[in-house]
């Protein structure tokens, strides 16, 4: 389940001047968080802590266009384990390449390289980088939270977090036949 982007997230970059290598086009923006609904990913939801900034930047590469992303944002999520609001930040950098190249051979590339490449019909004044700027967010966001590397769960007793010397119940109130249940480590899925 993943929320959608919503209505007033919008993107654009202007195209630099045909033909021109020395070209490039930028644009520096912060979004304005109160809009925002919180993102459903992979069972965890992350809300928005603070602006999502974003810089990008168009230049050609013989005849596509590359776009630099650079994104940053700070989320809060629930530890997986004890469920604490935990704070998430994501500075990452992704590459888009939009090209008018015929799609079949743009997906064997992005299947090889480590940047995007995106079909275009046609050359615009501007082009909407929206999706991308969502799916850069989307793809940097972690597949598990924890308030911290060690964070031991909650107690199996009282439901309250371990952290911190504990919540006072003593190991020896465990029903003799929770006991063997007590032993099983969960298994969690690897980083
Ligand atoms: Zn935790
Ligand atoms: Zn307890």
């Amino acid at each position: 389940m993943l929320t959608e982007k919503s209505a007033s997230w919008k993107f654009e970059l202007e195209t630099p001047e045909l033909g021109n290598p020395e070209a490039v086009t930028s644009f520096h923006a912060e979004t304005d968080t109160e809009q925002l609904d919180s993102i459903l990913y992979d069972g965890l939801e992350f809300t928005f802590e603070g602006p999502v900034i974003v810089d990008a930047e168009a230049r050609w590469a013989d005849s596509d266009l590359a776009v630099s992303l650079r994104i940053s944002a700070v989320f809060s999520a629930p530890c997986s384990r004890c469920l604490e609001p935990s704070r998430i930040e994501i500075l990452d950098d992704f590459l888009y390449l939009y090209s008018l190249r015929k799609k079949t051979s743009a997906e064997e590339a992005s299947a090889e390289e480590d940047f995007h490449v995106v079909p275009v019909s046609r050359w615009q004044r501007f082009f909407d980088i929206s999706d991308h700027v969502w799916e850069s967010i989307v793809i940097s966001l972690p597949r598990k939270v924890l308030c911290s590397a060690d964070c031991e769960g909650l107690c199996p007793q009282c439901g309250r977090p371990l952290r911190n010397g504990g919540c006072g119940c003593s190991p020896k109130e465990v029903d003799p036949r929770m006991e063997k249940l007590l032993g099983i480590t969960i298994e969690e899925t690897p980083e």
